[in-house]
């Protein structure tokens, strides 16, 4: 039988099959995947093939076999061992929660999450809320903020969680996609899951949480039904989100609009800071690329956790 993991608490993974029946399922032995040296082999998200075998006159099942990963991420390893643990995977957006104010989301937070989410393949949408409290000036911002993602191809959508402009359009893009929220504490990430699913009263943990960043907790990903077969990955206190592995000249590739021009810096290994004739830093001087982003990029690339060559 076919199915999809919702839950995982070590050893038992609850698992739901295509016609919405839910098992609790083991994994026998041992296997090893996609040469990931991951400490949990089976994870939310993942669609997996399992027998039924009844047991004491309880019926049990038997994962076998996990299908390929389109995507996954994985949290930050906190003793930089080998060995990592995959919160959850197969999700098609992140939605990055964002407000200009009560809290302020600076373009620094975007971009990094952005490169995050590049780097795991996966595609995040742009949620402007609180969008009933900007008066003209923060309206004015906020456009010229959306206008440097649209350019960049990212999606972008304003909404108010607390007026519900905007929800309607933000479900229909949802629908039948699975999906995790990020954020700063505040923004309205809670609110807008209830926007969505007002039954559902769930305490919606942020994957981009700072202050949860090193505290080695075993907690695992949940996944929750909400209206218009959406699928929320709920992944309680954890941050998700690590470029420790990854190369200075390997971060240009997770900004969409410098790869697009990169081809034509005079270096093919340019990292768009002191090279001469690099097109990238061009394309900053002429406006085409948006200089917070140019900040945000030289602000990465000067981070300490990143591997030196
Ligand atoms: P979370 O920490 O990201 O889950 O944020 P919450 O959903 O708990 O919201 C934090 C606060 O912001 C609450 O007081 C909400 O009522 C408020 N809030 C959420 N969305 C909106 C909105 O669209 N407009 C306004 N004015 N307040 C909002
Ligand atoms: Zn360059």
């Amino acid at each position: 039988m076919k199915g999809l993991v919702y839950k995982s608490t070590g050893s038992w993974y609850s698992v739901k099959s295509d016609n919405g029946d839910v098992f609790n399922c083991k994994i026998k032995g041992k296997f090893r995947l996609e040469n990931i040296d991951s400490t949990n082999p089976v994870v939310v998200g993942d669609f997996v093939e399992f027998i039924v075998e009844d047991h004491d006159q309880q019926e049990i099942g038997i994962i076998q076999k996990v299908y390929e990963r389109r995507n996954y991420i994985l949290r930050r390893s906190v003793n930089l061992s080998k060995q990592t643990h995959i919160l959850a995977s197969n999700i098609d957006f992140l939605l990055l929660i964002i407000t200009l104010k009560n809290p302020i989301t600076t373009t620094s937070f975007i971009d990094r999450f952005l490169v995050s989410a590049e780097a795991y393949s996966i595609k995040t949408l742009l949620i402007f809320n609180k969008c009933d409290i900007y008066n003209e000036k923060d309206e004015v911002l906020l456009n010229s903020l959306i206008s440097i993602y649209d350019d960049i191809g990212y999606d972008t959508i304003k909404i108010s969680a607390n007026t519900g402009y905007g929800i309607k359009e933000l479900e229909k893009r949802l629908s039948n996609k699975t999906i995790m929220l990020g954020g700063h504490s505040g923004v309205g990430k809670t609110s807008i899951i209830n926007a969505i699913h007002g039954s559902l009263n769930l305490k919606v943990a942020d994957i981009s949480d700072q202050h949860s960043q090193g505290r080695h907790t075993t907690t695992y990903a949940e996944l929750h039904d909400l209206d218009n077969n959406i699928k929320l990955i709920d992944t309680p206190g954890i941050k998700g989100f690590g470029l420790v592995n990854y190369e200075k000249n390997e971060i240009t590739n997770f900004f969409p609009e410098f790869l697009k021009v990169s081809s034509k810096c005079k270096f093919n290994n340019c990292i768009h800071m002191n090279e001469p004739k690099c097109f990238v830093k061009q394309k900053v001087e002429s406006g085409e690329i948006s200089n917070s982003r140019y900040e945000s990029y030289i602000q990465i690339i000067n981070d300490d956790n990143l591997k030196h060559r």
